[in-house]
């Protein structure tokens, strides 16, 4: 199984992944965004976010 990833050194809270994939996504009290649940959206949505990130700071990663 693979889970998105936010690196917060990356992160610039940018918003772009909460507004694609909000269910994923949440741009926490200090802007930098955490997945607040791997299966929240559809793969579909979360590669979309991950593409949208203009920071580049999201990505797959292996569990
Ligand atoms: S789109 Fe990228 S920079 Fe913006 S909040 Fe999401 S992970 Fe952070």
């Amino acid at each position: 199984m693979r889970i998105p990833y936010v690196d917060p050194n990356k992160c610039q809270g940018a918003y772009i992944c909460e507004s694609i994939a909000p269910h994923t996504f949440k741009v926490n009290d200090e802007g930098i965004s955490e997945v607040v649940n791997p299966e929240g959206d559809d793969e579909q949505a979360i590669q979309q976010a991950m593409d949208s990130c203009p920071y580049a700071a999201i990505s797959w990663q292996e569990t």
